[in-house]
């Protein structure tokens, strides 16, 4: 029998029976997709094999929101317009409101049950500065509570009617389904709350560690800096495994190189199956957050994986200033006063900055252009810019660019060091001012460092593999932290496992780095003494990859495009071989001895033959892992990306 012949009195409550049907299918397929990639995520982070059995189940039960969102979203999306058509044909437009009214609701259950308790105070508002914080605590367990109740009354009611109406079991069922995850969570999280110190974790873009003043640099660039390094464990030779933002973040928050975890360019992207830090630390308990202004750090980027909060602050500005501010706000609201911190009941926080400053144009805030020379007359007047191609610069091609405007440029970058050490101090002291210092571990180091015209290479990184572009500052300063300064060789891959533990929590998953906490404690101890005095250490050796080819033609030191034409280094505490593969399989071999020769200056790989082999040996054996072959090409780039790139200078 038709809709049509039963008349449209009946036509109403049908299309809503054969909707509400279509939508417990489509919650309960939801549920089980949402199950099996929970799975597959604990597999893939190995948390079961590690004692991890509450991030475990975080992760399966956070999947399983998720896919229950969505698939709730994609039956709205094909079920209300299915559901409003057959309305419209019956002529019962009144009743057509009813999947209308759902949205607000599926919002609020996905807000209430969605992770802990935390999340239902919020939805106070307003109130909730009325109604003292534990009072809002038990009236939001309560709250739970009922919603994990509520779904065992409708089961049982549903049962006693599962003859009358069909449709009340599978309507209950998928309803159950869709509130156990956020309930099981709530539980989770709630279940062994942990104390450990917060982390702070700043990053700051192009940041050349000789050009900080606790690296010995004349000018006074960085008082702050030099300050938290004099309390903390200073590392002399961190390094970045490439030598450009998004492959060098990717590898602090996975622990892996990027040939590992896969990307290799400044628009590549980290899979959903890597574990990162910001995920390890939410699924701990913690509360994240991380802002940043580069534009490559974007959500397409899959470096937001872990964090509550996730913000560019560039809209309004890429000045270290906004930055500091939204991460000031975002405390406020996460630690709160010295009284909330004092009470003990606030989460502890994985906070991540990325500020972007001494990137290119240098062009620090006024009060900061004290190295700047005032009588200058050069190309360079108010900033430091890319001139006038980014092509024709970056090599010098025309000879346009002499020793004065590289002395002025320099100028320019060490204000902008200048201003971003003013703005960590700012950010570290209102910490500070929350009562939390002494519980926070903070950490600054750099992407990557600049090329500052040594080796003919002008104002850019991401080409060449020399220190100059490789070497980062490393400063870790807090609790569990040993004053130290440490000589031998780390690396941004070491971050992840160190700062985990430093936080209370196990890196579970093999990485390709590793903790540097027995490195400092050695440091501290008798042995570093002796390590300083001018031992070699016991540190594995470094591989780096340079980033994409932007500068094409224009880059005398690259021979061949993708990923195969990537110049290639290892690094001990003493060497260092960097590889560049030429034309018709033959290789560029370039061997620095660094005790001798810090600068690289002197390619002696003629005369230490025998050092060369062996190190291009364990960079073969390193290189033969490498199972992508070739680079994601321009063309792949999507239209946003590419003008991206191109605002910043990486394309004309
Ligand atoms: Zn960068």
């Amino acid at each position: 029998v038709s809709p049509r012949e039963r008349g449209p009195a009946d036509a109403g409550p049908d299309a809503v029976q054969a909707f509400l049907r279509f939508l417990a299918v489509v919650l309960l397929a939801g549920f089980a997709v949402g199950l099996a990639r929970g799975f597959l995520l604990v597999q893939a982070h190995g948390y079961l094999g590690t004692g991890l059995q509450r991030m475990a189940l975080l992760t399966a039960t956070s999947e399983a929101s998720r896919a229950i969102s969505w698939a709730f979203a994609a039956a709205l999306f094909v079920g209300v317009p299915a559901l409003l058509y057959g309305f419209f044909r019956e002529r019962s437009f009144a009743a057509a409101a009813l999947p209308l009214a759902l949205l607000p609701l599926h919002d609020l259950a996905r807000r209430a049950t969605a992770s802990d308790p935390e999340r239902i105070v919020r939805l106070f508002g307003p109130l909730g500065a009325l109604v003292p914080e534990h009072a809002r605590h038990g009236a939001a367990l309560v709250a739970v509570a009922i919603l994990a109740l509520l779904p065992l009354r409708v089961i049982l009611r549903a049962l006693a009617n599962a003859r009358r109406s069909p449709l009340a079991l599978p309507v209950t069922l998928a309803v159950v389904a869709a509130l156990a995850p956020g309930v099981l969570h709530a539980v989770a999280a709630r279940t062994g709350r942990p104390r450990g110190p917060n982390v702070l974790l700043i990053t700051i873009d192009t940041l050349r560690a000789d050009h900080l003043s606790a690296y010995g640099y004349p000018r006074a660039t960085s008082p702050f800096l030099d300050s938290l390094a004099a309390r903390g464990a200073l590392f002399e030779r961190a390094m970045t495994p490439s030598p450009r933002t998004t492959q060098a973040i990717a590898s602090i928050m996975t622990s892996l190189y990027p040939q590992t975890h896969g990307v290799r360019t400044l628009w590549g992207n980290l899979g959903r199956e890597r574990l990162t830090l910001a995920e390890l630390f939410r699924d701990a308990g913690y509360a994240t957050a991380g802002f940043w202004t580069t534009t490559f750090l974007d959500e397409k980027r899959g470096l937001s994986q872990g964090f509550d909060a996730y913000e560019s602050t560039a809209a309004s500005s890429d000045r270290a200033e906004h930055l500091t501010n939204r991460a000031i706000r975002w405390l406020s609201r996460a630690v709160g006063t010295r009284r909330d911190a004092a009470r003990g009941d606030r989460k502890p926080f994985f906070l991540w900055l990325h500020y972007r400053d001494p990137h290119m144009p240098y062009n620090p805030p006024a009060e900061d252009r004290a190295f700047a020379d005032p009588a200058y007359g050069g190309v360079f007047r108010e900033a430091c810019v890319f001139w006038p191609t980014k092509e024709i610069m970056v090599y010098n091609h025309l000879g346009l660019i002499g020793p004065a405007d590289v002395a002025q440029a320099i100028a320019l970058y060490d204000g902008e060091i200048r201003y971003v050490d003013r703005e960590v101090r700012r950010l570290v002291r209102d910490v500070e001012k929350r009562g939390v210092l002494d519980k926070t571990v903070v950490v600054v180091t750099s992407d990557h460092g600049e090329g500052l015209s040594d080796h003919g290479y002008y104002f850019d990184h991401g080409d060449l593999l020399y220190d100059s572009s490789l070497q980062v500052p490393l400063v870790i300063a807090g609790p569990g932290v040993p004053a130290a300064r440490v000589r031998e060789q780390v690396a941004l891959l070491d971050l992840a496992p160190t700062i985990a533990r430093l936080g209370g929590v196990a890196w579970p998953v093999d990485g390709e780095g590793r903790d540097l906490g027995p490195v400092m404690a050695r440091a501290a101890g008798p042995e570093g003494a002796r390590a300083v005095a001018g031992g070699t250490t016991e540190a594995p050796p470094f591989f780096a990859e340079s980033g994409e080819n932007l500068l094409g033609p224009f880059n005398p030191h690259r021979h061949l495009p993708g990923i195969e034409g990537k110049l290639r280094s290892i690094r001990t505490d003493c060497w260092k071989l960097i590889l560049s593969p030429q034309p018709n399989g033959a290789r560029g071999l370039e061997l620095y001895d660094l005790a001798i020769d810090p600068a690289e200056t002197t390619n002696v790989f003629a005369s230490q033959l025998a050092e060369a082999r062996e190190l291009e040996k364990s960079l073969d054996e390193f290189l033969a892992k490498d199972r992508e072959s070739s680079e994601s090409a321009l063309s792949d780039v999507d239209a946003e990306t590419r003008e991206k790139l191109r605002a910043m200078g990486y394309l004309q």
